[in-house]
């Protein structure tokens, strides 16, 4: 085993991005086995060839700074969805409109009758079936 201990080490090994490198080959193999056709599985198993690649890199640093990218982006997509999931929620409370006199947009909740409003940047008073 004194070969394969040489032969591993200062290699960079795996992380976050190689597992979902990983991961997504194994799926998009799954997924397309049932078209039988060898392109696209040899497509499909280029993640895996990426990852083993970046596993025995000795690039370290390089490798690394992929990952973080990888997590970054991971995070702000995250983020994203957070976003667009919240303004959802609020599309059933809440309607947008401009105020009459200054044209500032407006949240105001949703069937709550009649309700008189105060615009907070013109201080204008309207009233506001909703
Ligand atoms: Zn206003």
């Amino acid at each position: 085993m004194d070969w394969l201990k040489r032969f591993l080490s200062g290699r960079y090994g795996t992380d976050q991005l190689n597992i979902a490198l990983i991961g997504v080959s194994i799926t998009a193999s799954f997924l397309v086995s049932f078209f039988r056709n060898p392109i696209l599985t040899l497509v499909m198993n280029l993640p895996i060839l990426v990852a083993l690649w970046r596993m025995l890199s000795r690039n370290i640093t390089k490798r690394q700074r992929e990952n973080e990218r990888f997590l970054q982006w991971g995070a702000d997509l995250w983020a994203k969805h957070q976003i667009r999931k919240q303004h959802k929620k609020d599309r059933q409370l809440y309607f947008y409109m401009e105020c009459p006199n200054c044209k500032q947009k407006l949240r105001l909740p949703r069937g709550k009758g009649k309700i008189h409003c105060t615009c907070p940047k013109c201080k204008a008073e309207f009233d506001r079936k909703t």
